[in-house]
């Protein structure tokens, strides 16, 4: 293609469906797995993801706002799409244009999805979201009896699920997450008894899949787990071979320049960096613009020739560079990993999210939204 990106990023199908297989084994064949996609799929693209999904059986999805889920269905994905994010009350209409459910937080929004069912003479599907611990998004529990008996009455309206969040699921040895498990399900079972039916039950994130797979209930939310990283940063610990997640991006880019310069050299603005001895410099094309954190200046390393370069000086908006003086016959046009692997050596999304203080989501988030992206089998 003309014009390309010297910066690439590469998303691998067959990690996603190996990863989308091994979270559904691990909730249980009775489990639905949704996938979460919200955030262009954590930076591996919306559309191509959910494809990716819906091929090794994936019906249900799950993006933050409305505009998301419409564009899933012009996409032609089928099976349910989940708006976490509520909606505003002029956008109500979409949800029956294009068959999407909206995740419940509030009464004034099930009063506006009400009016529209009934000028629409249909009925909408909702699933109510419940605050146990989280304290974000969601109805209070002691809530939860005057909400659904009021949603009773509300023409159009069928509640067919709750769902609560869990905040420390990534803590394998908390006691936390049990217990808020517990009073989800005292709650969700008394939930069952105002709407005289089984409401379908989820709270499970990647961690909940994961470290407490009593917790899987009717169904579970993956996210980060879809794209290979495990929660808590800590790769596959306790998984048996074959059985770990596969990282399904990569981030490539090229060297643009090398030089030599002696010591005592100031690299970049502000100088932050001065060169101790003879120094041999590459210039790369990926800066602060293509996701590439200011916070990583002075501290993160990318692969060169299958050996660790590290950033030197502060991080540019397109460019910055790295001490390639270890590094033999480097040369422009050369190949560079900034996620992902060459040869033996390996840069994972937690290990750049330990350098930036932040967790892979981030850095996927980054990279992924902020690059020219390939999708490849
Ligand atoms: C993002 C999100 C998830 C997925 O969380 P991961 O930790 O990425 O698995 C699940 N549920 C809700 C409500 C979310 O917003």
């Amino acid at each position: 293609m003309a014009g390309e990106s010297y910066n690439q990023i590469q998303i691998n199908r067959a990690a996603l469906c190996h990863n989308y297989r091994l979270l559904q084994k691990r909730a249980g064949s009775q489990t639905r797995l949704l996938a979460m996609v919200k955030a262009d799929a954590y930076g591996h693209g919306m559309i191509e993801s959910a494809k990716t999904f819906a091929d090794v059986g994936c019906k249900d999805f799950g993006v933050a706002e409305i505009g998301e889920g419409v564009q899933l269905r012009a996409s032609d994905i089928q099976g349910n799409i989940f708006i976490f994010l509520g909606f505003d009350s002029s956008d109500v209409a979409l949800f029956f244009d294009y068959g999407l459910t909206p995740v419940l937080y509030d009464m004034e929004s099930a009063k506006v999805l009400s009016r529209e069912a009934v000028k629409q003479n249909k009925e909408i599907t909702v699933h109510l979201k419940v605050d146990c611990g989280m304290t974000r998004l969601g109805i209070l529990p002691d809530e939860v009896e005057q909400f659904l008996t009021q949603l009773k009455q509300l023409p159009g309206i069928v509640c067919a699920g709750i769902a609560s969040h869990f905040p420390r699921a990534d803590e394998q040895d908390s006691s936390h997450t049990p217990e808020q498990f517990l009073y989800f399900e005292q709650l969700s079972a008394s939930a069952d008894k105002i709407q005289k039916h089984s409401l379908i039950k989820h709270t499970a994130n990647s961690g909940g899949i994961l470290y407490f797979p009593q917790t899987c209930c009717d169904m579970v939310r993956a996210g980060i787990a879809l794209y290979g990283y495990y929660p808590d940063g800590i790769a596959g610990v306790g998984t048996e071979a074959g059985e770990k997640l596969q990282p399904a991006m990569s981030f490539t880019t090229r060297v643009l320049q090398v030089k030599t310069v002696s010591a005592g050299v100031g690299v970049s603005y502000g100088h932050t960096y001065t060169t101790d001895g003879k120094t041999r410099i590459a210039v790369l094309p990926v800066g602060y613009e293509d996701g590439l954190s200011r916070s990583l200046s002075n501290t993160g390393e990318v692969l060169i020739h299958g050996k660790r370069a590290a950033i030197i000086g502060r991080i540019c908006m397109n460019l910055c560079m790295v001490d390639v003086s270890h590094i033999k016959g480097v040369q422009p046009g050369d190949k560079v990993v900034v996620l992902g692997s060459q040869f033996d050596e390996t840069i994972s999304g937690d290990e750049i999210a330990g350098w930036m203080d932040s967790i892979s989501y981030e850095v996927l988030c980054l990279f992924g939204n902020n690059n020219q992206r390939k999708h490849i089998e």
